[in-house]
């Protein structure tokens, strides 16, 4: 049985300021878009600013090349220093273990691509249909089940939207768009404003939902263009963030999450399970309590999809459960996450029990 820590709680949750990187001034005047085109990208820069020897880490070039190592320096800011195994560096550095063949562990794991219901566009479950509205990441987490989705041929420029948003005014069961890609808030707030304006031109589309890990990586990506579309948008709009980790919340996400909360838009939390990053009870309670903190409820925890590479980040489905039950039994429900994972074919995602 782990025991946690209550004390430790008080201490993580009175964010002070990190050490910036930046200094204050220039951080001032760093656009998202700054930030994201300055986005780290070679292993020479990233030990520099944490401060941690080549050597240290098991990094892999042929990982790197299969994936690129990306990461923004807001993120790695928050990152321990001189701490290779360090839960946030965890979820973004190639490595070698990326290139371990494991049985079960394959390209599409989650069926993606039986499920095109049209350029950019999928379609798995009822009433809700997924528009992949761009390839881009601002990050490249390294569990990612689409790392090897051939997004060339599934990428609606914004000018192709038109082939995705005729299927879905053609089909008036779907009354919720989801934003996905990618990252959807790579686009610019003009593009997502066009695109926006034309998803609520159909009658039978109630609510957007919004599928970004953006506004956690670089928080300065909620800025007034962005609350300006969210504000003035007849859809019901539901922000779906992806935070693994308590720690990737800091005083800055919290500044911004703030802005975006007062727009009434519902904002939830997915998180990936991680072998070594977020796989004790301590650390998953720690999040939903911090989720909380910011008017962000938990929503789902997802096992790993089985994706070729990932499988060192694989908790078994038993000790999922344990885990579950662990942090049941100490948090109200509200701030339980439900534990699913995707099963291809199935008609929604599938709750694990506990
Ligand atoms: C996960 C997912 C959704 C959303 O499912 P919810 O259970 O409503 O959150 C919708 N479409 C696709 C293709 C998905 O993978
Ligand atoms: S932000 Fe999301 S889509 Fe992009 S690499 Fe990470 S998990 Fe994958």
């Amino acid at each position: 049985m782990s025991t946690v820590k209550r004390a430790s709680l008080t201490r993580e949750y009175t964010f002070s300021e990190p050490t910036t990187l930046l200094n204050r001034k220039e951080k001032k005047q760093v656009s998202w878009q700054h930030e994201y085109k300055s986005s780290v990208s070679n292993f020479e820069e990233l030990c520099d600013l944490l401060n941690i020897r080549l050597d240290q880490l098991p990094i892999s070039l042929s990982s790197h090349n299969q994936f690129p190592l990306r990461v923004p320096k807001s993120y790695i800011q928050r990152m321990e220093k001189s701490n290779p195994n360090d839960p946030l560096l965890l979820q973004i550095l190639p490595i070698i273990n990326e290139q371990q063949i494991v049985k079960g562990f394959t390209k599409d794991p989650v069926g993606d691509l039986q499920s095109i219901k049209s350029t950019g566009l999928l379609q798995k479950y009822e009433g809700r249909a997924l528009l992949l509205a761009t390839s881009r990441c601002a990050i490249h987490c390294r569990y990612c089940f689409r790392r090897h989705f051939p997004y060339s041929e599934q990428n609606p420029r914004h000018d192709a939207w038109q082939q995705a948003l005729n299927e879905l005014e053609n089909d008036t069961s779907i009354h919720e768009v989801i934003l996905s890609g990618g990252d959807p808030l790579v686009l610019s707030d003009s593009q997502l404003k066009s695109l926006v304006k034309k998803i609520e031109a159909i009658r039978h589309i109630k609510r957007l939902r919004i599928h970004t890990r953006l506004p956690v990586v670089i928080p300065n990506r909620i800025c007034d263009e962005m609350l300006d579309w969210i504000t003035h948008t007849n859809l019901k709009i539901i922000v779906v963030l992806h935070i693994n980790h308590a720690q990737e919340i800091n005083q800055e996400f919290i500044i911004k999450i703030q802005q975006l909360a007062k727009t009434q838009c519902t904002l939830l939390n997915q998180s990936v399970l991680l072998k070594n990053i977020n796989d004790n009870s301590t650390c998953l309670i720690n999040l939903s309590e911090a989720l909380f903190a910011n008017k962000i409820l938990p929503y789902y925890l997802h096992t790993l999809d089985k994706v070729e590479g990932a499988a060192h980040f694989d908790v078994s489905e038993t000790r999922a459960r344990k885990l579950m039950q662990e942090i049941a039994n100490q948090l109200p429900g509200y701030m339980v996450p439900k534990l699913v994972k995707e099963m291809p074919g199935q008609a929604a995602k599938s709750l694990i029990s506990y």
